[in-house]
């Protein structure tokens, strides 16, 4: 059941970034996690727990994967003690890491998403590197290039889609596969998360979107026939279930554990921080008691989770794209809605035009949205 199958244990290994992109928090001042790590006694103790049952682990934010280098080999070691052969790793990534840290995803990440906005004058202008704002693009175009040639795995492109990139997609296809890259999903901006909901809306009927979607779809149609006709895969977020019907959006709803720097188990990529009092707080799950060094889980929140069903959806009921929606994401929803059973409106209105247009039911995409 498609997006839902992404079944896998994620590691927010640190909030360190060695980059400062226009669009994100982690840098900038009013983040209050800076500098915060995961600790490797709680990952242990988490992989102790869940290993066997999803062999499959992933590294994420809140800031660079890489930032943390050795405790990503220390966490893949210890995954790899337990089940051998079967575990299978995946990150995203920013791309701006050295020749070490190269060498060694090389040889171990199966599954390598490099957040990557496009040609270098966008990535330059939406993605330079902190405090010194120079230029990405060279350091991450020579690092896809030789993962593409030594790599075990994918690699593959995530792109954020804002008003500067939008009309340039046929571009960014053929500028990817000039560096080998022939996998690209592409995800429109959304709002960060801050310490209140965008909007009290439950249907966020008031809120506007940060780009402007009628043109990202008008060309991303186009864009997705081009790639075809050169055989590179071309997905947008907001067909990440069009491949097979489904009432559940995503893995949060399972849920599946994503392992915080400060101590908590989330089920969402969007809820990095089980201390903050802010109103993702429905997407942590669980807990590490250090002092008794045991996780501790939240079952009122996990029935809750269980629960978000398309199908217990009012604002969805008569939607003739439920089952290829499953309720869209449910992070983005309570971001912008303040209640995860909330709608936002204007991509509803992207989705459905979107599964009149492009191919629905076509069996599982072959690597699924990062
Ligand atoms: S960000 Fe959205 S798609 Fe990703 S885990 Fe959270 S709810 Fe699911
Ligand atoms: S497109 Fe909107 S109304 Fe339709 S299923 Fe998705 S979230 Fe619900």
């Amino acid at each position: 059941m498609s997006h839902v199958k992404k079944e896998m244990i994620s590691f927010f290994l640190t909030s360190k970034c060695n980059l400062d992109c226009i669009y994100c928090y982690t840098n900038k001042e009013a983040s209050r996690h800076k500098n915060q790590t995961l600790s490797f006694e709680f990952a242990k103790l988490g992989i102790e727990h869940f290993i066997k049952k999803y062999p499959h682990i992933r590294f994420f934010g809140a800031g660079e994967p890489t930032q943390a280098y050795d405790l990503m080999k220390l966490i893949y070691d210890y995954s790899y003690q337990i089940v051998g052969d079967t575990l299978k790793a995946e990150m995203q990534t920013n791309g701006a890491f050295n020749k070490e840290a190269r060498d060694w995803i090389e040889k171990h990440i199966d599954i390598i998403w490099v957040s990557f906005d496009g040609p270098p004058d966008i990535q330059d202008y939406n993605r330079p590197f902190y405090k010194s704002g120079k230029p990405s693009s060279p350091v991450i175009e020579e690092n896809v290039k030789h993962m593409v040639a030594n790599g075990k795995g994918l690699v593959g492109a995530r792109v954020t889609i804002t008003d500067n990139n939008s009309k340039r997609q046929k571009e960014m296809v053929d500028y990817f596969s000039s560096l080998g890259i022939n996998y690209i999903w592409t995800d429109p901006l959304f709002p960060t998360v801050g310490d209140k909901p965008v909007s009290d809306d439950l249907t966020a009927k008031n809120i506007k979107p940060l780009i402007d979607m009628d043109s990202y779809l008008e060309e991303f149609i186009q864009t997705q026939k081009y790639a075809d006709g050169k055989k590179i895969f071309y997905g947008s977020f907001l067909a990440c279930n069009f491949d097979e019907e489904n009432e559940y959006h995503c893995r949060a709803c399972i849920p599946v554990p994503h392992f915080t720097t400060d101590g908590y188990i989330s089920a969402c990529d969007m809820s990095l921080f089980g201390e903050d009092k802010n109103h993702m707080q429905d997407f942590i799950y669980g807990k590490w008691d250090k002092e008794n060094n045991k996780l501790i889980f939240f079952e009122d929140r996990i029935k809750q989770l269980q629960s978000r069903s398309v199908k217990n959806m009012e604002g969805c009921k008569d939607c003739p794209a439920m089952l290829h929606c499953g309720g869209y994401c449910l992070g983005e929803v309570a971001n912008e809605t303040g209640n995860m059973f909330g709608n936002k409106r204007y991509t509803c209105k992207s989705i459905i035009q979107l599964a009149r247009k492009i191919d629905i039911n076509f069996g599982r995409y072959k690597f699924l949205h990062p």
